[in-house]
């Protein structure tokens, strides 16, 4: 894709999952890559060792940081400028859930969920915004949001009011740094083979119940969530700014209604 090469791009949450596609589909595009991790040193340096295979002479490199963390986020940012000269693209991709009942959720909970999914993506744009413009660059921020940035999720509140209020940091930056050149965009993803969906992955019949409700029948690879993230980062998508593409093989579109029960026929 047009654009990409010798950019330098962020990734939060990048050794696993989303994240780690993403890092390996922008080095395949012949960018940079600043790999963020939180914890997991050796899943983090697999994930380099990859992104470096993916195309000769990218660079890529490591930063620790828990994005709930405003002293992580800007040691992060740092770090990656240091090692990489200057940042193009942000990532905000790292996220967590963690099933409860509403009248159950204890506000500790409530805190760290939206702490990451949401406080933390607003760090880490402000960040890369005073970074922008400083340099007077044009930049790009994405963030990794979810089919429950507009579909209600039971069980799941802090985790779907996270993605909701991820819509409007989108669309607010995308409409206050405009004319700045720089673009905010989102993926929403539907269901995707990755560990934070290891409760139903590996069980067929979990797994069957998810894929009855995704008219493509199918959960996503990661791979083909990276891909709108390379395309919405590069200069293919040049006029495109605080959107959300859904990239959930039909889940936005109301499954229930594949059969025209609420006419009677
Ligand atoms: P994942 O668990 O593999 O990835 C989440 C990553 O975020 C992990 O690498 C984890 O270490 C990191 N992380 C968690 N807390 C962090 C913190 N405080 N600081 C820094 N990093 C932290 O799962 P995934 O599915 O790849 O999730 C990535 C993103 O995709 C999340 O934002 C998730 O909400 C979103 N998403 C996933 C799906 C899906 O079905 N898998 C669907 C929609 C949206």
């Amino acid at each position: 894709m047009r654009g990409l090469e010798q950019k330098n791009v962020l990734v939060t949450g990048a050794s696993s999952g989303i994240g780690r596609a993403i890092a390996i589909r922008f080095a395949q595009e012949g960018a940079n890559v600043a790999i963020n991790f939180l914890k997991d040193r050796e899943e983090a340096e697999a994930a380099a060792r990859e992104v470096l295979a993916a195309r000769a002479g990218i660079k890529t490199c490591l930063v620790q940081a828990d994005v709930s963390r405003e002293d992580d986020i800007k040691d992060m940012f740092a770090n990656a400028i240091a090692e990489l000269g200057s940042l193009d693209v942000l990532v905000n991709n790292a996220g967590i859930q963690m099933p409860c009942p509403s009248h159950e959720i204890e506000a500790k909970d409530f805190d760290r969920i939206v702490s990451v999914d949401l406080r933390g993506a607003f760090l880490c744009a402000r960040e890369a915004l005073r970074h922008f413009l400083a340099r007077g660059a044009r930049g790009v921020i994405l963030n990794n949001s979810s089919v429950h940035q507009m579909i209600p999720k039971p069980k799941y509140l802090s985790y779907a009011i996270s993605k909701s209020g991820m819509d409007n940091l989108t669309k607010t930056l995308a409409l206050e740094y405009a004319a700045h050149g720089i673009r905010v965009n989102a993926v929403g993803p539907g269901a995707v083979v990755t560990p934070i969906n290891k409760a139903w992955i590996d069980n067929p019949k979990a797994r069957g119940e998810v894929e009855s409700h995704i008219p493509m029948g199918r959960p996503a690879a990661p791979e083909e969530i990276a891909s709108v993230f390379a395309f919405l980062a590069s200069d293919e998508a040049s006029y495109i700014t605080g959107q959300t593409i859904f990239a959930c093989g039909g889940l936005t579109l109301y499954p229930e209604f594949r059969t025209a029960w609420a006419s009677g026929e």
